[in-house]
């Protein structure tokens, strides 16, 4: 899980490694640690290295980071997903944390954009959201999850569950600042952005509201349409419930972001999309990419069903995949993520 390299943003370009350990690894060797960047520093051989492999990361730019007052309008705060589909041409957007802000509540969005440090402060309370949390908690809230805020008992830094840990409440934490263990006294999934918005002072948000805005799309009559299931902001003062549907861009063939809203239901190409199996194939996307599995639709050999992976308890590849239909047992030879709308994927 640590050959991630995956740092906090706020860590990124903070100058020279501090390479110490305290306890020692199963093998006997010391579990050499960087503690400016909060990552494993042994050398294959079990001997410390110079230089942690997040030294090299250069600080986030000034272009990327923002400061907001939540007193001057209406924001709301977001980690950044993949989108659960890209058909066609979709540019990349840099940036891990997306932010909506209008000056009053029926304005324009005055800034609609990602950055991967957002400084947030209302009163005498502030916020700094990172890249990496964000991105987390994101995932955490996709898959149905609360994350609280744990601090390490051993060094005292906030510890974020990423990746399957960000899935799935669990007692044993690995440290990420100085690599040593801890226990919670319940499972949990540890955010330092769980509870944010009541940090603020702000109350909870109004629940999400479904959507009732049909759209209808033919991928080849965009450049590229990417979609997205609806997450619910880290932080938001929006006066209006979060819309929950399907967030859809679609660009023009001369490269316009033509469509930018949230849809429900949304027909693609004569399908109407199963917003829940969205949701999974999200969460699905973003483990599979760190560990390197396809995600594919198999339709089950007795019942012809096509069938979805778990989405309760660890969300990992299998070999072994019970039919949601009639429960017959359908093996692969390699491991797999199931889901139903893997064929849309490119
Ligand atoms: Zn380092
Ligand atoms: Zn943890
Ligand atoms: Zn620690
Ligand atoms: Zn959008
Ligand atoms: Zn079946």
């Amino acid at each position: 899980m640590h050959c991630e390299h995956n740092i906090p943003e706020t860590k990124k370009g903070l100058g020279p490694c501090v390479i110490r350990w305290e306890v020692k690894k199963r093998n006997g060797m010391p579990n050499w640690w960087c503690r400016t960047h909060g990552l494993e520093a042994s050398a294959p051989d079990g001997a410390a290295l110079d230089r942690c492999s997040a030294s090299w990361f250069e600080a986030v730019s000034e272009d990327m980071q923002i400061d907001i007052d939540l007193d001057d309008g209406e924001f709301a705060v977001w980690g950044v997903v993949p989108p659960a589909f890209c058909i066609g041409e979709v540019p990349t957007e840099d940036g891990k944390v997306h932010i909506h802000y209008r000056t009053e509540a029926n304005s324009k969005k005055e800034i609609d954009r990602s950055f991967d440090i957002v400084r947030v402060r209302r009163g005498e309370a502030t916020e700094v959201v990172e890249g990496m949390a964000a991105q987390a908690h994101a995932l955490t809230v996709l898959a149905n999850e609360n994350p609280s805020p744990l601090v390490c008992p051993r060094c005292g830094e906030g510890h974020i569950d990423e990746l399957l840990f960000a899935t799935r409440p669990h007692v044993k934490h690995l440290c990420n600042a100085c690599g040593r263990n801890f226990r919670d006294r319940s499972p949990s999934i540890s955010n330092p952005l769980g509870g944010a918005q009541a940090r603020l002072g702000l109350p909870q948000p109004q629940p999400a509201q479904q959507v009732s805005r049909p759209l209808n799309i033919t991928s080849s009559e965009y450049r590229g349409v990417a979609i997205w299931p609806s997450n619910s902001a880290i932080i938001s003062t929006m006066s209006r419930p979060e819309d929950k549907g399907l967030h859809v861009h679609a660009w023009s063939h001369e490269g316009e972001l033509a469509i930018d809203e949230t849809y429900s239901p949304v027909v693609l190409d004569g399908e109407t999309l199963d917003e829940d199996l969205i949701r999974v194939l999200t969460v699905q996307r973003i483990l599979a990419t760190s560990d390197n599995v396809p995600i594919i639709a198999l339709a089950c050999t007795s019942c012809g069903h096509s069938i979805v992976s778990p989405t309760q308890g660890w969300l990992k590849p299998t070999t072994r995949h019970a039919c949601n239909a009639c429960g017959a047992e359908n093996r692969t030879r390699r491991r797999w993520f199931l889901n139903p709308l893997a064929d849309k994927l490119q």
